[in-house]
């Protein structure tokens, strides 16, 4: 499971860019990813954004499921990275404003 960074302040589950919760998705559109814009954390969740939110405990480690086929750190849907970084503005207000700025085209 990768260690993960993560720039995207106002997620319900970001605490002091790291995240809280201990399994998250990336959406990388199956073979559609081909750069890092085409990616994104299906996970984000700004709808219930409170400052009670800041008292969850941040994971060391997350498990990452991923359906970006054609990055190399992607096993059968298993991201095998060794650490990865979820990107994105404070300003996000849906999934596709993130990104995973880890991933890495492998397609010839
Ligand atoms: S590094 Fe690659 S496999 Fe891992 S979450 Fe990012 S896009 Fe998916």
């Amino acid at each position: 499971m990768p260690k993960l960074r993560c720039t995207v302040d106002n997620c319900s589950y970001n605490k002091e860019q790291y995240c809280t919760l201990n399994a998250i998705n990336v959406d990388g559109n199956g073979e559609g990813a081909t750069n890092v814009e085409d990616t994104c954390c299906a996970s984000f969740d700004a709808t219930e954004y409170t400052l009670s939110n800041k008292e969850h405990v941040v994971q060391a480690v997350v498990d990452v499921k991923c359906t970006a086929d054609n990055c190399i750190f992607n096993h059968h849907t298993v991201c095998n990275a060794e650490e990865i970084g979820i990107a994105g503005a404070s300003t996000c207000t849906c999934s596709h404003d993130t990104q995973c700025g880890t991933f890495r085209c492998g397609r010839d």
